[in-house]
């Protein structure tokens, strides 16, 4: 048996009015998703423990069986593995904003979405008059970079400047929780106040205000962590291989330290308009190679943040159609049988616009399993399935067992 997770990020939603009180998964017609449910079994899965944010981080690791009491190190070191940076014993990783700083507060958390070119620069740039034995950036991808302290304490108290546009920035610099991480935490402030005098005058700046576009006069380190602790999937499942495939870093991350090898696909974007068609046919050839495949697709998620009904249930319908359809048709024909599950990793509720804590719907379709009485996928039909509602690891036991 070969092993398929097919994920929506955040495609579960709640009862909308202008759908006549249906979720998005209820309204959108999912032909094949509720097929393979009613073929499957069904159930919940809480994928945000207590005492945790609903960061598509935390809900993917858990998604896959991870304890993030125990494996969680920040989003710096998970970006770190999807960048190719090993962060070693002894460092510390953390993901490091480009932000803009406007009369003393946080104008936005992304410098007007900065090209990489531009980005690339400023990085080096820092490199050159703030890098040291200690340390070192490394650039990623437009406003999101990394910054790697040898030494580093992780006990420190960042804010995230997405969570605090508006905000003077001095009064969320950093703070340490304990005595002993002072001087990170006092390396860190003094790395965030020098990188505004250097990035200010820089040439790259000077140029994105003279054309109007927010400079991204400061660095904004954030989310600290050593290297995560992870035993791989193949090692927990004696699974042979694995590959993963997602637009997002933090998931290639994810998927590095579980073992999973990273499949890139040319125009996957993230969002809406990304290559769905590429990521299938990298899904079914990745199937053939190994024996887990884990596919992540942004696209919905992006949509419940917008809060934009009608395009996260044109989401939903691209999943169904360029995605689910056309890899269930191809693995029928095949003599080895695939296991398929399909799960979001948390609601993203349009009405809210952003992520929540509650279980999620997920089929197992496993070919020679008898199916449970549930007929279609969505939110409220779940509630009825065989697995009740799993917890942790237990998704990943029910899938490969
Ligand atoms: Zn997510």
């Amino acid at each position: 048996m070969k092993y398929l997770i097919i994920l929506g990020d955040g495609m579960a939603d709640e009862p909308i009015e202008s759908l006549g009180n249906k979720t998005i998964l209820q309204a959108a017609n999912i032909p094949t998703m509720d097929k393979l449910a009613a073929m499957g079994r069904n159930g919940r899965l809480i994928t945000v423990p207590e005492g945790f944010h609903p960061g598509s981080e935390i809900a993917n690791l858990e998604v896959l069986g991870y304890d993030v009491n125990k494996v969680f190190e920040g989003r710096g070191s998970l970006e770190a593995a999807s960048m190719g940076v090993p962060i070693e014993s002894g460092e510390m990783a953390m993901r490091c904003n480009i932000i803009c700083i406007e009369n003393e507060k946080i104008k936005n958390h992304s410098a007007g979405h900065i090209s990489n070119e531009e980005a690339y620069q400023l990085i080096d740039f820092l490199n050159e008059k703030l890098g040291s034995d200690k340390v070192r950036f490394f650039p990623g991808i437009s406003y999101r970079h990394l910054l790697k302290i040898k030494g580093g304490d992780k006990r420190v108290s960042c804010t995230p400047p997405h969570d605090v546009p508006g905000t003077p920035f001095c009064d969320v610099m950093v703070k340490a929780d304990c005595p002993e991480a002072q001087p990170t935490a006092d390396l860190l402030n003094d790395l965030i106040l020098r990188s505004q005098e250097l990035l200010s005058k820089h040439p790259v700046n000077l140029k994105r205000m003279a054309e109007g576009k927010d400079p991204a006069n400061s660095i904004w380190p954030w989310s600290a962590g050593y290297k995560p602790n992870m035993k791989t999937l193949l090692e927990t499942y004696g699974l042979k291989s694995g590959a993963v495939i997602s637009a997002v870093d933090l998931i290639k991350g994810i998927g590095v330290y579980a073992g999973l090898k990273p499949i890139e696909v040319e125009g996957a974007t993230g969002l809406y308009d990304t290559n769905y068609e590429g990521k299938t046919q990298a899904a079914i050839d990745a199937l053939k190679k190994n024996d887990f495949v884990y596919l992540h697709i942004e696209a919905s998620d992006e949509a419940g943040h917008e809060g934009d009904v009608s395009l996260k249930l044109k989401t939903v319908e691209f999943l169904e159609n360029r995605v689910v359809k056309p890899i269930f048709e191809e693995v029928l024909k095949w003599d080895e049988p695939v296991a398929i599950a399909v799960l979001p990793d948390h609601p993203t509720p349009c009405r809210i616009r952003t992520h929540i804590a509650a279980p999620v719907p997920f089929l197992i379709y496993k070919p020679g399993v008898e199916p449970d009485a549930v007929q279609k996928y969505d939110e409220e039909s779940a509630k009825e399935g065989s697995y009740g509602t799993l917890t942790g690891e237990e998704f990943m036991k029910a899938l490969l067992a």
